[in-house]
């Protein structure tokens, strides 16, 4: 029987989750399919009902199912259950498991954006929501003392403050308005910013003005397509080391992977997977025909 993996969310145009997968499904000569299933938030118990079927693996959450979908699972892993959100999802028969591979897909990402300097102790995350909770648990892990947490509507950064209450007892961790002078007034006193709202995805924006980012913060921005953000050239032109979500993307995708079919992933052939979609993307954006790859 042929297997199947969805991606759930909505949008989910702008994913290269698809290209990724199904070549390293392919690869290994793994009988299933990666599908794209745009699904609105009324839509997504029935679509958590109907994952529960032998022929599905699993599935991928993406934007903005992160957190609902950890209340319509069986079963949360620890990261899953730290962070209060799900990415992946795999069937032990016909109960559900929630798991959160963003975590390590962040970790990764962040140990790369910091090199060989000095692992800082300060950050400044902007966005609540699924991929923040990922973001927010990965640096109270890795040993940060100051983190705060900005986001358009405050009650959510409470919320997400509130969830973390215990596993933050030892450290600052603070929800605060959005407004420009105080996210300013905190960037100066940081040197990592991460952009985990969805600001920049869809039209050349950004959620804080150029002028606001001070000389050699570290900047990672999780949204990976576009590869440049309004918000990654604008701390480029600050001289700031700067990244966009894609190695958070591989990293995420691989553990998946792994945890679907129960081998280790390729990851040569998906990073080579990410690069065509990237290429192929570029290719729409200047008129090309691009058959699927791009959406997927
Ligand atoms: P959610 O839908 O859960 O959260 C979206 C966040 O963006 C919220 O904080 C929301 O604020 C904020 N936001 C959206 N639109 C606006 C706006 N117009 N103005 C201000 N704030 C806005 O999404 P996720 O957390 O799952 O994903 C967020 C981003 O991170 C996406 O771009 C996603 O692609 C990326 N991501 C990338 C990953 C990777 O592997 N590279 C992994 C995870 C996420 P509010 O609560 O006020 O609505």
């Amino acid at each position: 029987m042929s297997r199947r993996v969805v991606l759930i969310g909505h949008p989910v145009s702008h994913s290269f989750s698809a290209a990724m997968q199904q070549a390293a499904f392919d690869a290994l000569g793994i009988d299933a399919t990666y599908e794209l299933w745009d699904r609105t938030p009324l839509q997504l118990a029935d679509t958590i009902a109907e994952i529960r079927g032998e022929d599905f693996l699993g599935a991928n959450v993406t934007i903005p199912h992160k957190e609902r979908v950890a209340l319509l699972v069986d079963r949360l892993t620890e990261d899953a259950h730290a962070t209060g959100a799900v990415n992946t999802i795999t069937r032990e028969g016909k109960r559900l498991v929630g798991h959160n591979t963003d975590v390590p897909g962040f970790r990764i990402a962040l140990d790369k954006l910091v090199g060989k300097q000095k692992m800082p102790r300060q950050a400044v995350v902007l966005g609540a929501g699924g991929g923040a909770r990922a973001v927010v648990h990965g640096l109270i892990t890795e040993g940060f003392q100051r983190v705060i947490v900005f986001n358009r509507h405050l009650h959510r950064a409470e919320k997400l403050v509130r969830h973390f209450s215990k596993s933050a007892a030892h450290m600052e961790l603070r929800a605060m308005p959005w407004h420009e002078s105080v996210i300013e007034a905190e960037l100066s006193k940081t040197r990592l910013l991460v952009n985990a709202t969805s600001i920049g995805l869809h039209g050349d924006e950004t959620p804080v003005p150029g002028e606001l980012l001070p000389p050699d913060l570290l900047v990672l921005d999780l949204i990976y397509n576009p590869a440049r953000t309004h918000l990654l050239r604008d701390a480029a032109s600050a001289g700031d080391t700067a990244a966009n979500g894609e190695l958070m993307l591989l990293h995420q995708g691989a553990a998946a992977f792994a945890l679907w079919t129960g081998q280790p992933a390729p990851l040569e052939v998906m990073s080579a997977a990410l690069e065509q979609a990237r290429a192929a993307g570029i290719q729409s954006a200047e008129g090309e025909p691009t058959g699927s790859a791009p959406s997927s």
